[in-house]
């Protein structure tokens, strides 16, 4: 089971990933985009950090809202709508629960990519993160690794695509030829939990089998 401690973690990481390939999703974004979403993603994933230190949410439903509401609040763009709109759809799905089981996980995150979808009207092969984050939601039934894995593929094959929703799409046949800076940022936001989900079972490994079942 998942606390509100492990999506903490999660969102921590992902921050810390953001923080590292800043420069490069910027630089994704200046061939296809105004050259902002890795400052938009780290301005971002650096408030959701420091407001989940701050308030400490009790459940993972909560911890997932409130990271959703403070990207909505502080990342202008596209993408903080859309992945503000991720987090929170995502969280409102686990609820209050105070622990969710990896299933749980699996459907809310499932909802809250539709939720994207809804939102901004696009779909897989359109050349935006959900051609990283819909394959990732997919293989979440295998596992959190295979999810980020997944996600990384779809990242790479957003290259050949053209763009058909957002900034990039005015350059039409131009966008050709370029990763999508969002489908790469939606990779890093998947491998951070399945990072998360390996230290997390880990330490549980480690505490051994006298912990099973708690
Ligand atoms: P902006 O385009 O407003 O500058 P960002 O640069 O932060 O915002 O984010 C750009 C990313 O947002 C794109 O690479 C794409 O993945 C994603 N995106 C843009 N429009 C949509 C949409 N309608 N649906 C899903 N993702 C989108
Ligand atoms: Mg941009």
């Amino acid at each position: 089971m998942r606390d509100a401690e492990f999506f903490g973690r999660w969102m921590a990481a992902t921050a810390v990933s953001v923080e590292r390939e800043a420069d490069r999703l910027t630089e994704l974004d200046s061939p296809i985009g105004d050259a902002d979403h890795g400052s938009n993603l780290l301005r971002g994933f650096l408030a959701v950090r420091a407001e989940i230190d701050a308030q400490r949410p009790p459940s993972p439903g909560a911890v997932l809202q409130l990271a959703g509401r403070t990207l909505i609040a502080v990342v202008g763009g596209a993408s903080g709508p859309l992945y503000g709109t991720l987090l929170r759809r995502t969280g409102k799905e686990l609820g209050d629960a105070v622990e969710v089981s990896d299933e749980q996980v699996r459907k809310a995150l499932y909802a809250g990519v539709g939720a994207v979808a809804q939102l901004g009207g696009a779909a897989p092969g359109d050349k935006t993160m959900l051609d990283a984050l819909v394959p990732g939601v997919a293989e979440l039934s295998t596992s959190y690794r295979a999810a980020a894995g997944a996600a990384e593929g779809g990242a790479l094959a957003t290259v050949p695509l053209q763009a058909r929703k957002g900034r990039a799409s005015y350059l039409g046949a131009r966008s050709i030829g370029h990763q999508d800076p969002g489908a790469t940022s939606a990779a890093l936001l998947l491998r951070a939990l399945a990072d998360t989900a390996d230290a997390a079972d880990a330490a549980d490994a480690a505490d051994g089998p006298a912990e099973e079942g708690r």
